[in-house]
């Protein structure tokens, strides 16, 4: 497995605009490493404790994305440094990471995670549900949260149809959520979708950013 090149072989093919996340979940810092040294500056993890830990070990030029669904008594030890927490679906995990951003003093981004798969286990919201959170008095106080986009999961499936309408959906999610609430705010611009699997897709559905990890890292063994 040569990292440095499958990082340059994905990077190469991405339009211009469309960002890498390297997922790096489970993997140890050496492959990080090779990761950092063919360039790439943005790695995603999924679990609090292993990045924590990450993050003190490795260089301080890497971008941290928490790329799931991080547990509430658990976002305090990743909001002093983390970039983007791609996974939240609710306006009490929000309520949470605006207080942590208080206490740090800073703006945590955030990705709103929408439900377009059709497998149930999947987490997210629906378009509804998120003009719920967004029309809610309480939202419209948090001044340390930002949310800058939008994030989603395909079914994991061999019908290339149904995961292109997938990621359409999102994408129309996306633009719609544009028009009615971020019509003025350059702040709200990204589309995190696409993984291994499904990444070429992805992008062209419109994907400002893909979560790539075992064709980079290899396989997981958990
Ligand atoms: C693990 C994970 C990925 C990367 O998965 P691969 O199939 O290995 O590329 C992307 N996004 C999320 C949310 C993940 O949990």
């Amino acid at each position: 497995m040569d990292i440095g090149k499958n990082i340059l072989a994905i990077t190469t093919n991405l339009p211009e605009g469309v960002k890498l996340v390297a997922v790096s979940k489970t993997k140890p810092n050496e492959d990080i490493l090779e990761a950092y040294n063919a360039g790439q500056r943005i790695f995603g993890e999924n679990k609090v404790q292993d990045l924590t830990k990450k993050y003190e070990e490795l260089p301080k030029d890497i971008e941290w994305h928490f790329i799931g669904h991080p547990q509430s008594n658990k976002v305090k030890y990743i909001a002093p440094f983390i970039s983007l927490i791609h996974g939240v679906d609710s306006l009490k995990l929000l309520k949470i990471i605006n207080k942590e951003g208080q206490k740090n003093e800073r703006k945590i981004k955030c990705l709103l995670q929408f439900h377009i798969a059709e497998e149930s286990t999947k987490f997210g919201l629906d378009i509804q549900e998120a003009r719920d959170v967004l029309d809610s008095e309480e939202f419209k106080n948090f001044a340390n949260v930002e949310i800058a986009g939008v994030m989603g999961m395909a079914t994991y499936t061999d019908d290339e149809t149904q995961i292109r309408n997938e990621f359409r959906m999102l994408y129309n999610i996306f633009t719609q959520l544009k028009n009615e609430y971020f019509s003025a705010a350059d702040s709200f611009y990204e589309i995190s979708m696409g993984m291994s699997d499904d990444y070429p897709i992805a992008v062209e559905e419109g994907s400002t950013m893909v979560r790539v990890g075992s064709k980079i890292f290899g396989a997981r063994n958990y």
